[in-house]
């Protein structure tokens, strides 16, 4: 039976696991986060469908099953496996994806690595991403590709589907032209995003910029833009953007350009934040701390993370400061992503090197002045931290959205507000008001953001925090679900008149 919903994204919408030597197909743990947030949308649709790769050692082998019927609490939905050989995975998701595209997404041209790519085979990929997800659609479906691994993807669906309402979703950053075109194949995968009918951004700032590399090389015409609405535009950082693109046309076709920042489960968070389990282990941790001020920094370990710079500007302040000695505490979650790829090994081991030097420059047998976790904490658990913590430091040099801080936010309450020290780069600072932003490029942005979030009364970071949780709440996962709906509604009018709507108003 064929979907009239298919989201595409790389991940699948389950946790497999083997037990009793049986596959099973676990529901994920935590409803937050964005494998359960899109699967949220499966339910909403007659029928839904979600196409993921699943790696395969040898693709033809007829013991593999490709397309599965899932039913758990998100209802019953069809999951079409795309299978794909180590080689392929290696070649499409790690050097491609993340040797080539990672770095420009994020600004690092330094760091772009070209020579490994094998363009042929992403273009394979994506294309078989496209087959898999045409098999699946009516005619009239929408069809939701996420990200950039599969830029390609709407230009090959266009060719299978051309009726189809076709949305991409961004869910990084997206720079300006002077970064972008570093990309030899940016014609390309200008033209396949062009063949949607919507692309979609966290940020107006990331809009703009598209817009701005689609008309450098389509001349393509920005025939719509409105003014950014008040909240998504926090006073002052530097990725805001005062108006927002709309819509492009080149050669009399359009293409709507959506901004909508993906947000988190506010209210689990905060409920999660109450359940007593959680508060006796804040209790415990602040037991331990006693009147030692906890900071704490949570990521992954990549270099658009600053965890570096972090750990640099936690150095600097025991220097400076030594009325600090013994009074503060850094916990750095920072958690280890791929070994084998050097990028990544090399930004661990510096991570290792610098907390080695902090610890042993400072510390005592009483006293460690860093903490360092690199592997991941239980969602649970990670909220006791953020409501045990006094000041959150969250410093990215670059950064899609972070969902981490407004995680924080929904964590907290007025009695006990803590601070967050926000990096401007990260794109969640447009729209979580009451942060301290810092310039994480800046050595005395960074140390005057810190001794300010430790020194901050009770009465300043309260009335910080009401306005970070009113913020936070606003742009929470059901507002980004119906603002997603919303223009799906739209998009399918626009292309199918009045007639049936696929995705139906909730
Ligand atoms: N996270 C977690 N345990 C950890 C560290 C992170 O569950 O030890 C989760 C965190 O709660 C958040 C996500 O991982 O939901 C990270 O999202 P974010 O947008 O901040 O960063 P990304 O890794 O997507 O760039």
């Amino acid at each position: 039976m064929k979907s009239d919903l298919v989201i595409v994204y790389h991940r699948q919408p389950y946790e497999e696991v083997i037990e009793n030597g049986q596959v099973q197909y676990r529901e994920n743990s935590s409803p937050n986060g964005i494998v359960p947030t899109m699967k949220g949308f499966l339910g909403q649709a007659d029928r839904g469908a979600w196409v993921a790769w699943k790696e395969a050692e040898d693709t033809a082998n007829p013991g593999f099953e490709p397309v599965i019927e899932i039913s758990d609490s998100f209802g019953t939905y069809t999951v079409s496996r795309l299978p794909l050989t180590k080689e392929q995975v290696s070649s499409f998701y790690h050097v491609t994806s993340k040797e080539a595209f990672w770095p420009i997404l994020h600004g690092f041209k330094e760091r772009y690595n070209y020579d490994p790519v094998d363009w042929p085979t992403f273009r394979a990929v994506n294309w078989a991403f496209a087959e898999a997800a045409a098999e699946q659609a009516t005619d009239d479906a929408v069809i939701w590709v996420h990200d950039y691994n599969l830029w390609l993807v709407p230009g090959y669906l266009r060719q299978l589907k051309p009726n189809a309402t076709i949305c991409f979703f961004h869910h990084t950053p997206f720079p300006g032209p002077d970064m972008f075109n570093v990309l030899p194949w940016r014609e390309e995968i200008i033209n396949s995003l062009m063949t949607s009918d919507s692309v979609g951004f966290h940020i107006p700032r990331y809009a703009q910029n598209f817009a701005a590399v689609v008309r450098s090389i389509k001349g393509a015409r920005l025939v719509a833009e409105a003014e950014t609405p008040t909240t998504l535009s926090a006073t002052g950082v530097a990725l805001n953007d005062r108006r927002m693109p709309l819509m492009l046309e080149h050669m009399g076709a359009t293409t709507c350009v959506h901004t909508n920042p993906v947000g988190v489960n506010f209210d689990y968070i905060e409920e999660l934040a109450k359940k007593p389990e959680v508060a006796e282990r804040v209790r415990e941790i602040r037991e331990d701390l006693g009147e030692t001020q906890l900071v704490l920094s949570v990521s992954r370990t990549d270099y658009t993370k600053g965890n570096i710079e972090q750990l640099e500007a936690f150095e600097r302040l025991l220097t400076r400061r030594p009325d600090l000695r013994g009074k503060v505490r850094l916990m750095l979650v920072s958690v280890g992503a791929n070994r084998n790829m050097t990028a990544y090994a090399e930004v661990q081991d510096a991570i290792e090197g610098l907390v080695g030097r902090i610890n042993g420059s400072f510390g005592s047998f009483d006293w460690q002045p860093v903490t360092l976790v690199s592997k991941a904490i239980p969602l649970a658990q990670l909220v006791a931290y953020y409501r045990a913590a006094d000041v959150a430091s969250i410093t990215p040099l670059a950064d899609g959205l972070n969902l981490v801080a407004s995680e924080f936010c929904a964590a907290r309450d007025l009695t006990h507000p803590g601070a967050l020290v926000l990096s401007e780069f990260a794109g969640c600072s447009v729209l979580l008001d009451g942060a301290i932003p810092v310039n994480p490029f800046s050595h005395s942005s960074m140390d005057s953001a810190l001794d300010q979030a430790l020194a901050m009364g009770i009465e300043e970071a309260s009335a910080r925090m009401a306005a970070l949780r009113r913020s936070a709440r606003t742009w929470d996962i059901s507002a980004w679900t119906r603002s997603e709906m919303a223009h799906f509604r739209t998009l399918q009018r626009e292309r199918h008149g009045a007639g049936p709507e696929v995705v139906p108003a909730a």
